[in-house]
C-alpha cells in the first residue's frame, strides 16, 4: 500500500493529535494516558480485546465522552475551523421487515423533506453520486433491512463521506461482513483514503488484514500496550499475551 512519507516530526501533516488522553466513567479509568498521532492520508487500526476501551476512545474523539488530556485536529488551510468527522458506528441493527430504502435513509439524513414524500430528482442524483463513491449505485432502491453486512457498511460509509470529512472513523466495520466482503471493504477504504488523502481511524478484530492495509496499529487495553507498524505490533509480546497467541501473525 502507498502511504505518505513522514519524518516523524509531524508538523502540518499531523491530522489528529491525542496526548495523555484519560477517560473516566465514575471512579473507573476506562482509558489512561493514551497518545496517538494520525497523519494525513494514514490508515490507523485500533485493536484490543472486548472492553479494552476502543469505542470509548473513538467517542472521546467524536466529542461524546468527557476526557482529560489533549485531542487536537489540524485541518489544512483552516486551522481554526472545526474538523469534519465522518463516523460509521458499530453494526447498527435495522429491522429486516422495515420498508425503509437506502434512498429513504439518505433523504432522512441529508434533507428535511419527510421520507414518505419520496426523493426529488435532484436529491436522487445526489444520493447516486454519494453511493458511487462506494461503488453502490445499485443499492439505492434496496431496503436497508435486506442489505448484507458488507452492503450495509458501504451505505453507512457513503453517508459518512457526505460531506467529505477531514477524518473518517469506523467502529468495527468488518464485524458481520464475510471474508470476501472484508477484502472488498478494505480495498474500498484504501481507495477512498488515497483519492481524498483522507485519514482513517478504525477499530477491528481482523488482524490478518492489517499488514496489507494499515500504516499504524495501536494495541490498547485501557492503556496503550504496543504501537507502531503492523509488523511491530503483531509480533510484540504484548500482542501475544493479550490474545493468547502462540505464533506471529505478521
Ligand atoms: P471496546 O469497544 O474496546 O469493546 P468499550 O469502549 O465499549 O470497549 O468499553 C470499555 C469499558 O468501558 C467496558 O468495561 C465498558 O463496560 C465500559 N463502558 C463503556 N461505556 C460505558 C458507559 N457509558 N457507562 C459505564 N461503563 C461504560
Ligand atoms: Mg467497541
Amino acid at each position: 500500500m502507498n502511504f505518505p512519507l513522514h519524518d516523524g516530526s509531524c508538523g502540518h501533516s499531523c491530522c489528529l493529535r491525542v496526548e495523555n488522553l484519560t477517560v473516566r466513567i465514575g471512579a473507573d479509568a476506562i482509558l489512561k494516558d493514551v497518545n496517538l498521532h494520525v497523519h494525513c492520508g494514514e490508515m490507523v487500526a485500533l485493536i484490543g480485546p472486548n472492553g479494552a476501551g476502543k469505542s470509548t476512545f473513538l467517542k472521546a474523539i467524536l466529542g461524546q465522552r468527557e476526557y482529560s488530556g489533549v485531542i487536537a485536529f489540524s485541518t489544512p488551510g483552516a486551522r481554526s475551523r472545526k474538523p469534519r468527522i465522518g463516523y460509521v458506528p458499530q453494526s447498527p441493527a435495522f429491522d429486516p421487515s422495515d420498508p425503509v430504502s437506502v434512498a429513504d435513509l439518505f433523504a432522512c439524513c441529508m434533507s428535511r423533506r419527510p421520507a414518505f414524500l419520496g426523493l426529488g430528482k435532484a436529491m436522487r442524483q445526489t444520493v447516486l453520486e454519494c453511493l458511487e463513491r462506494v461503488h453502490g449505485e445499485d443499492l439505492i432502491d434496496k431496503r436497508v433491512g435486506a442489505l448484507s453486512g458488507g452492503e450495509l457498511q458501504r451505505v453507512l460509509l457513503a453517508l459518512a463521506l457526505e460531506p467529505l470529512p477531514n477524518i473518517l472513523i469506523l467502529d468495527e466495520p468488518l464485524s458481520g461482513v464475510d471474508v470476501e466482503g472484508m477484502a472488498v471493504l478494505m480495498d474500498m477504504l484504501d481507495e477512498i483514503r488515497q483519492t481524498y488523502d483522507l485519514s482513517i481511524l478504525m477499530t477491528t478484530h481482523d488482524f490478518s488484514l492489517l499488514p496489507r492495509y494499515a500504516s499504524q496499529v495501536v494495541l490498547i487495553d485501557r492503556a496503550v500496550l504496543a504501537q507502531g507498524s503492523p509488523e511491530t505490533v503483531l509480533r510484540s509480546d504484548a500482542f501475544r499475551q493479550t490474545f493468547h497467541m502462540k505464533g506471529d501473525l505478521a
